[in-house]
């Protein structure tokens, strides 16, 4: 889903370059690193990361030739990945492949993208707006007033 939704920023892929927050064993303590994903232990995002940076600069996904240096030819499938020639898509294939099909499907999903949350404005005050205000029901004791309530639950 997530390939998905960036595949669907369609024109803005050039702002999804994918990169990782790395989170430390003792859990999130300060200042994270945002490392790029590596082939081993992130092999999808390493390939979403390459698949973008060789759509977003032009270049070869194997060997890096840019347009000019090659006669890039763009992936059929995702149009997003360039090669140079058939050994250099064969060379990544079984990288590529796990993304390719993902970022075809993902510029289907408008529906998606209509269903996703929308943004709240925060009032002059820096409030977000209140859909309705509501009882919540406090149970009182005869004699009771809200203010006993709170006590009482506070001990
Ligand atoms: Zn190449
Ligand atoms: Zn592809």
């Amino acid at each position: 889903m997530c390939l998905g939704v960036m595949a669907k920023a369609g024109a803005n892929l050039h702002r999804a370059i994918p990169h990782v927050w790395e989170v430390p064993t003792g859990g999130i303590t300060g200042l994270n690193n945002l490392v790029d994903p590596d082939e081993i232990s992130m092999p999808v995002h390493h390939s979403l990361n390459q698949t973008v940076l060789s759509y977003t600069t032009r270049t070869c996904l194997s060997c890096i030739k840019n347009h000019l240096e090659a006669d890039l030819k763009v992936c059929t499938q995702c149009k997003m990945a360039y090669f140079c020639g058939s050994s250099c898509q064969k060379e990544k294939w079984s990288r590529h492949k796990l993304v390719c099909k993902k970022i075809r499907q993902g510029s289907d999903l408008i529906t998606f993208y209509d269903e996703m949350p929308k943004q709240m404005i925060v009032d002059t005050n820096g409030f977000l707006p209140f859909d309705d205000a509501y009882d919540n029901d406090l149970v009182l004791e005869d004699g009771q007033d809200e203010a006993d309530y709170y006590d009482d639950v506070e001990e």
